[in-house]
């Protein structure tokens, strides 16, 4: 270990007795500094209307300032700074970035050349590949208005911390990533995997962290948080077996020692049941959920991220099983459970960017015959609490880091204006200007926002 030297004992002396000596003088050059962060650059937005998603109302003609990357003012009646950048959306409607709340931005299976099996995808893609594949559609969302994205699993060797850590530490743009790690489940996870596979891990990454046991569960638990989980994803019925409520609660009890909430994969009415008993933060897809599961969802305040596919999705749905979805979600509206925007949109669809996939998602709303401001509200405040970000990022007030968008309608109206979104600014840095991508600011060298991040 190299030892510094100690530093000359006249510099430690109080900088006022010794006038403009050296450290006087740094003194000045420090206040100087100080004086220009004070002043540091304001932005100014000119927003014709901002919307309040969680009150449902339109405001017009506010100001919103912006300054070391978070807002410090929004009203009818701020004065701008003389110096402060101002941005014109005086012909737009601005409000909170948007939120998917369940996707997999670590993988993207297609029609070529596995004819949509994801199950080969793993095979075919290394975890370098969907690590950079995870990149340019963090990318793709952000410019769709998804400021925010839960990455829930199924994303290779920790590709999804990956992710974060790049966006965090400033080198690449992207929407804020709240990521699960590896899924916990019984052997197998989702899959049915050959001998091989499930016994040599040699042949793919194994998607699922195999958790049987009481102490298999917390190991599995404590990895993920190791690795950078900010969110813990389970499997609570993938296969028959499943797990207990005692089990579950085991998780959630391990999982809360990290400061992370649980996430389950849930597939069956049963499954349901065992998860709301235990007290699970939300359940993920829909086809376990029925009315009563509804009911008691909306008594405990637990989050449904049903991830409701579209028709017009073609291949990814059948009539039949969207009839179903649409009947779901309604149930769900009409029970008041807490309802998330959640798309598990993880392929491809050509002609499509991953966010115009994602935002596709909107049709399974209309269709349930969910209210604007309901569905606004899934996309944004109710995504916040889930991401558990509402005090940091979000909601357009002063003290929160600055993340908005802006689009040329007005979605309390008319839900499909956030298919075109004109403006994004993530961090206090625009991202998309006049419907196009700016991102130049967003790419640096090296981390500047802070090496390591974990
Ligand atoms: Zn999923």
């Amino acid at each position: 270990m190299r030892h510094e030297p100690e530093p000359d004992a006249e510099e430690k002396e109080p900088p006022m007795r010794s006038g403009m000596s050296k450290t006087g003088f740094s003194l000045v050059v420090l206040s100087f500094v100080l004086a220009q962060q004070a002043s540091a650059q304001v932005t100014a937005i000119r927003a014709g209307r901002l919307i309040e998603p969680e009150a449902g109302i339109v405001l017009a003609d506010q100001i919103i300032l912006v300054e070391d990357g978070r807002f410090t003012a929004v009203g009818p009646d701020i004065d701008i700074p003389a110096n402060a950048d101002v941005i014109d959306l005086s012909q737009l409607t601005v409000l909170p970035g948007l939120v998917d709340a369940h996707n997999h931005l670590a993988l993207t299976y297609k029609e070529y050349p596995e004819n949509n099996i994801y199950y080969f995808t793993y095979i075919q893609d290394s975890t370098p590949l969907r690590a950079i594949q995870a990149a340019s559609n963090g990318i793709q969302m952000l410019a769709a208005g998804f400021t925010i994205v839960r990455d829930m699993g199924n994303n290779g060797n920790y590709a999804d911390t990956a992710l974060r850590q790049a966006i965090e530490m400033g080198w690449i743009p992207g929407p804020t990533i709240v990521n699960s790690g590896i899924i916990i489940g019984g052997m197998g996870g989702q899959f049915y995997p050959t001998p091989e596979m499930a016994l040599e891990h040699g042949i793919v990454y194994p998607e699922y962290l195999d958790a049987d046991t009481h102490d298999e569960i917390i190991k599995a638990v404590r990895q993920n948080a190791l690795f950078g989980a900010r969110v813990i994803k389970i499997c609570v019925d993938c296969k028959p077996w499943g797990y207990s409520v005692d089990e579950i609660r085991l998780i959630i009890d391990e999982s809360a020692k990290a400061g992370l909430k649980v996430e389950g994969h849930v597939q069956t009415v049963d499954g349901a049941r065992r998860a709301i008993e235990a007290g699970i933060w939300s359940i993920a897809h829909d086809s376990g959920l029925n009315d009563e599961m509804h009911r008691l969802m909306a008594q405990k305040g637990i989050f449904r991220a049903g991830t409701e596919t579209p028709v017009t999705l073609t291949g990814h749905t059948s009539e039949q099983r969207y009839r179903r979805t649409v009947e779901g979600l309604r149930n769900a509206w009409d029970n008041d459970v807490a309802l998330t925007f959640s798309t598990d949109a993880d392929y491809f669809v050509p002609g499509k960017t991953r966010g115009e996939v994602a935002i596709e998602f909107i049709e399974t709303w209309k269709a349930a015959g969910i209210p604007a401001p309901d569905i606004l509200r899934a996309m944004t405040t109710n995504g916040f609490r889930v991401s558990e970000t509402q005090d940091t990022r979000g909601p357009i007030q002063p003290g929160l880091i600055a993340d908005l968008i802006a689009v040329r309608g007005n979605p309390l109206e008319d839900i499909d204006a956030l298919r075109d979104v004109q403006f994004v600014m993530k961090d206090g840095m625009v991202f998309k200007q006049n419907g196009m991508m700016t991102p130049g600011t967003f790419f640096h060298g090296g981390p500047v926002n802070g090496a390591r991040i974990r």
